[in-house]
């Protein structure tokens, strides 16, 4: 008889979800009647320390909610109150001779009146609501909890089912409301009574739960397989175990990709606080180049997108001294030299031998879990195509001087796309396949190829991908790295390394 791996327990790593502190801190903050800085204190004790730019994240978004919390109790008179415990529907499902029980909730901050005649969830956004669009399903299901949710008793073990109070409360009034934490927006989503919420539930919840119940609806694998707990065993996400080249299962999940690990690398706290998807600061200015760069990948990218598949031509390239794709838009010199390396590209376009029904990847997105590091990997590539029976990804590259330097280094994607090709993520094809970086310079194009069978290759890739993975994967503290960096920095606004920088007038 096999015996069953013990299960290993968890190393401490960062925070992963700042609005389960910032509830923690609002809970903290209204049932012990505490200010927020002493609720963000009893929450540090409790959970241990948090990063220093998440702080000022949850601090900022815990004001922002009670100046809406203030707005609403202005507005309607309600007068509702905190409501502790998580309100849960349950229901039994007959599974062969198994019946196990099946809930129902919805995650967000609960109020309701003295009289338990009304009841509200409060969903919690990190963005701003002001024009934010409505997820009716998702409105549906909470109506749902709210008018047929009983209160949970005690704390329950996360893998049982919640203890529920024998008494069963009618309430006649349910509202749910989401509020922006970045600017204490206030949206009102629905405001109905027991039959109304019953209704909604028919036309836009049941069918998404029904979905999420029977395992079926769209798996769109990417930046949430982090939290989910099926992954291990998730047909939709190939398994590539040891291609971050890090053994240690204990971390808690993390996505992983080569943007990543360059932020990492010019300051581990952007990196975590950009992973948080906190809000950023819009406008992050390009330079000439890089802007010209954008437009050219865009002007091609579109060209591939095309359908039925057509190659790109000289003839279609800009020829005009200003010159837009995309939100790209480009004069004077720039666009004349992004004119030439769309016209250049035409010479080396992949899509020329292809037949107008071949399938083709346009900035395709590959997911692969790494089970040794506990890692989901995640690459966008340029281009997917076929070469007869090979599966060949090509990444493009504008660059204006010479560009020195192995490319496997320079270019970490192809690294990465030669190791995706010898884990076989991409499917059949994938062994004599090959890597191509096509380099539009001033002085015309370059195409290079690397393949998963040459030996030197694939040592340099592994190389490249451990050393810009392996600091990462291994920190506990995403110290920032205050430099010229922070000039272009989206998330600066919660970092208070921010404006400490040591060189300032230097930069
Ligand atoms: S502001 Fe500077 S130190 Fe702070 S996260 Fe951004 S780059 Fe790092
Ligand atoms: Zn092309």
């Amino acid at each position: 008889m096999q015996m069953a791996e013990p299960q290993q327990p968890r190393l401490p790593g960062l925070q992963l979800f700042d609005l389960g502190i910032v509830n923690d801190v609002l809970d903290t903050a209204e049932f012990q009647d505490l200010s927020i800085d002493s609720a963000l204190k009893a929450v540090e004790t409790n959970r241990g320390p948090v990063h220093p730019g998440l702080r000022t994240w949850v601090r900022h978004a815990v004001i922002q909610y009670f100046e809406a919390h203030q707005f609403l109790w202005d507005r309607d008179c309600l007068r509702l109150v905190p409501h502790k415990p998580k309100w849960v529907v349950q229901y039994p499902r007959e599974i062969g001779f198994e019946t196990p029980i099946l809930e129902v909730a919805a995650w967000g901050r609960r109020y309701c009146s003295a009289d338990r005649q009304v009841r509200e969830l409060r969903l919690l956004r990190r963005r701003s609501v002001k024009d934010r669009q409505r997820d009716d399903s998702e409105i549906a299901t909470a109506l749902y909890v709210l008018a047929h949710g009983r209160a949970t008793r005690g704390r329950t073990r996360f893998d049982l089912p919640h203890a529920l109070v024998d008494t069963v409360e009618q309430p006649r009034r349910l509202r749910v409301v989401e509020i922006g934490c970045e600017d204490g927006s206030v949206n009102i989503l629905d405001d109905v009574d027991v039959d109304g919420a019953r209704q909604r539930y028919r036309e836009s919840g049941q069918h998404r739960a029904r979905e999420v119940v029977q395992g079926g609806g769209q798996r769109n694998p990417g930046s949430s397989c982090q939290k989910c707990k099926l992954v291990d065993g998730c047909t939709a996400v190939p398994r590539a175990d040891g291609i971050l080249g890090i053994v240690e299962r204990r971390r808690p999940r993390r996505t992983w990709s080569v943007t990543n690990g360059r932020a990492y690398i010019r300051c581990p706290a952007q990196e975590y606080l950009t992973r948080l998807n906190l809000p950023r600061a819009s406008a992050v200015e390009y330079g000439e180049s890089a802007t010209r760069g954008q437009a050219v990948h865009t002007w091609i990218e579109q060209n591939h997108r095309r359908q039925p598949v057509r190659s790109c031509t000289a003839a279609e390239a800009p020829f005009a001294d200003s010159w837009q794709a995309g939100p790209w838009e480009v004069t004077g010199s720039q666009a004349l030299l992004g004119a030439q390396m769309i016209g250049d590209h035409a010479l080396v376009c992949p899509l020329h031998h292809l037949l107008p029904d071949s399938p083709v990847g346009v900035e395709r997105t590959v997911t692969a879990y790494d089970a040794d590091a506990n890692v989901v990997v995640i690459a966008k590539i340029d281009l997917v195509y076929r070469d007869g029976p090979a599966c060949v990804l090509r990444e493009m590259k504008t660059t204006e001087g010479t560009d020195g330097g192995d490319p496997l280094a320079r270019y970490p994607q192809l690294s990465l796309g030669l190791l995706l090709l010898a884990h076989a993520v991409l499917g059949d094809g994938s062994a004599n396949g090959r890597v191509e970086l096509e380099r539009l310079t001033p002085a015309g194009p370059v195409v290079e190829s690397f393949h998963p069978t040459n030996s030197d290759h694939m040592e340099q890739a592994r190389q490249v991908i451990n050393n810009l993975a392996a600091s990462w994967h291994a920190d506990t503290t995403a110290r920032a790295q205050p430099g010229p960096e922070c000039h272009r920095c989206a998330v600066s606004q919660w970092c208070p390394e921010a404006f400490m920088r040591p060189h300032d007038e230097d930069y």
